[in-house]
């Protein structure tokens, strides 16, 4: 923080709300941490000093999300602040790993309070709710961008990767897929009928704040031979899985978890489509060895969560799909429109 002569970038100590004022009123929560956080200090010094839990590794990974680009400019705060934790929580996840600290860099416009209280909000309730501790971070004065930072850790040598499935795994999908895509399009088409908004309520909650799927991640460790995260849509992200494993992918189109709000809001068709190449679900995408699909199942059972056989994993390259047992491809028009709408928002 530059107290004696504020840079063009930074939030001047002498108007209303001076940086670390700002940081204290909005970011820190809560008196001391508890011992087994790890946290042997926190915000205020020059950098955190944090404990590793024995016999661990350290996984870390950082996500930039910016206004316009990754979310539409009116999206709310609370949004806002609880996807900007939530897709890296996704990322950890998919390596198995305990998220434990977060460092956050807010470049904003303005020290607008009323957005702060949102954004804060959204982000340190999805950090408490996770067991994350924001140990630092960094504020300037710029266009809206957020950017996280994640820090957790794994017992030595058990994070899930995208390279380690086999040939003949099972892949398997958390949760339901395509509503965010869905929720994403209806905000600026809302469905023509009032059952269809009602749906489409449900659906744009699903891209305002998603649900990492931590717990399950960290139970699929010694169970799932590979992992990854659902950020661009089944259709951009299976490739990923299937050639770090130097494998083939098929995915029956007809197995792919639809929920009952997608389905009330949209065609068969035009669900499956956002199923497979929208983005913005954060469901983790998993390859599991047949015989250890009983256990997989039973850990989200526990966790209230559906886990739907997809496809499998095949010696050779490539993705390829079937619909009713005939190939299919996936619409390229669809696939344009939709993974474009994930990356590129212009609402
Ligand atoms: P420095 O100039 O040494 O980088 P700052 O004065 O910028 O430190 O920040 C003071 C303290 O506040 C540091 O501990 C920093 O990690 C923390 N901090 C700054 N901005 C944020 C933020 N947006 N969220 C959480 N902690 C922050
Ligand atoms: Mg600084």
């Amino acid at each position: 923080m530059s107290v004696a002569s504020p840079g063009p970038g930074e939030f001047e100590a002498s108007s209303s709300l001076g940086e670390f004022d700002l940081i204290r009123r909005f970011f820190i929560r809560g008196a001391a941490h508890a011992p087994q956080s790890g946290v042997l200090l926190g915000i205020g010094d020059d950098a955190a000093l944090l404990a590793m839990p024995p016999d661990t590794e350290l996984v870390a990974a950082v996500d930039t999300i910016v206004a316009g680009r990754h979310f539409p400019q009116r999206t709310d705060a609370r949004s806002i602040g609880h996807r900007a934790l939530a897709v890296n929580l996704s990322d950890l996840a998919a390596m198995g790993a305990t998220p434990a600290w977060a460092t956050l860099a807010l470049t904003m416009p303005d020290a607008d309070q009323r957005w702060l209280t949102g954004f804060s909000a959204g982000l340190l309730d999805l950090a408490d709710s996770e067991g994350v501790v924001l140990v630092g971070g960094d504020t300037t004065r710029g266009p809206l961008t957020v950017s996280v930072q994640l820090l957790g850790h794994v017992p030595r040598g058990t994070a899930l990767r995208r390279s380690g499935g086999r040939a003949g795994d099972l892949l398997a999908v958390t949760g339901t897929l395509g509503d965010a895509g869905a929720g994403l399009a209806f905000l600026t088409r809302p469905p023509a009928t009032a059952a269809g908004r009602a749906a489409a309520e449900m659906l744009i909650r699903r891209f305002d704040y998603p649900s990492p799927r931590v717990r399950f991640g960290c139970a699929a460790r010694g169970i799932a031979t590979a992992a990854m995260d659902l950020s661009d849509g089944l259709v951009g992200d299976l490739p990923k899985l299937a050639g770090a494993s130097g494998l083939a992918a098929h995915v029956d189109v007809d197995r792919l978890p639809l929920s009952d709000a997608l389905r009330a809001a949209a065609t068969l068709e035009q669900a499956r489509d956002w199923a497979l190449a929208a983005g913005d679900d954060y469901e983790l995408l998993v390859a599991v060895p047949p015989p250890r699909l009983a256990e997989l199942n039973t850990a989200a059972a526990r966790l209230n969560l559906t886990l739907a056989v997809i496809g499998e994993l095949r010696a050779g390259g490539g993705v390829t799909w079937s619909q009713n047992g005939r190939e299919f491809a996936p619409a390229a028009s669809g696939y344009d429109h939709f993974r474009g709408a994930s990356t590129q928002i212009t609402v």
